[in-house]
């Protein structure tokens, strides 16, 4: 698939699901794929782009900020602490927010700096030992522990479990971050952007459907 046949599939579901599209924000994914392909997706007009790892996304994105301009660099995988700083430093947003001691590490850096990146709040839907993310009987809290902070929250992320209907947690989702009167949905990725967009998703997370399979050999 090519970049222009996502981008008109989810302006096709905007219309189909009565959502606005410029609502709805195409993450490209680039994690692990070569420079070339991601430079052919630059040249091509996308600026966003999500990465998961900070030292990946630091050895690669200042080079394509200095040979393009308007890059807009979203981190979207788990985060350590002692790597925050730098993903602050490098993105506009961290979708991964998913414990307390990160959300003080940020905050501090923030009140040091003056600035911090839109932030998102990961939520374990599927409640999977092995994921990332606060469950969904936490999130409350943790949404309200975080303002208290002062962090700019602007919405919540998941990632369904592969084997369950992705629908359930697109929605759960959203009903968590409508009770806590949050508007950003960052949710869909290659296989289901479309049903996330139904669901009210704002932030799309699409990788292999744009750049091909990646291949971690
Ligand atoms: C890799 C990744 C994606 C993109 O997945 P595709 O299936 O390639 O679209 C989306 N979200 C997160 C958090 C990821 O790590």
């Amino acid at each position: 698939m090519s970049l222009s046949e996502i981008r008109s599939r989810i302006q096709a579901a905007c219309e189909e699901f009565g959502r606005a599209p410029e609502e709805v924000k195409l993450i490209a994914v680039s994690k692990v794929q070569p420079d070339e392909r991601v430079r052919a997706v630059l040249e091509e007009g996308q600026r966003v782009f999500g990465e998961n790892r900070v030292q990946e996304a630091a050895g690669k994105w200042p080079g394509f900020r200095e040979e393009f301009d308007g890059i807009e660099l979203h981190i979207i995988g788990p985060l350590q602490t002692n790597k925050v700083r730098q993903a602050m430093e490098l993105a506009q947003a961290i979708h991964s927010v998913d414990r307390p001691k990160l959300a003080h590490a940020i905050a501090r850096i923030a009140e040091e700096t003056g600035q911090c990146p839109d932030l998102f709040i990961q939520v374990n839907t599927g409640e999977e030992p092995q994921k990332a993310g606060i469950l969904p009987a936490e999130a409350d809290a943790f949404i309200a522990e975080c303002r208290d902070l002062n962090l700019p929250v602007i919405g919540l992320m998941c990632i369904p479990p592969v084997e369950e209907e992705a629908a359930l947690h697109f929605a759960l989702l959203a009903k968590i971050a409508a009770r806590n009167g949050l508007k950003g949905l960052s949710m869909g990725m290659s296989g289901d952007f479309e049903k996330a967009i139904s669901f009210g998703a704002t932030h799309v997370r699409v990788g292999s459907a744009i750049f091909g399979a990646r291949d971690y050999g």
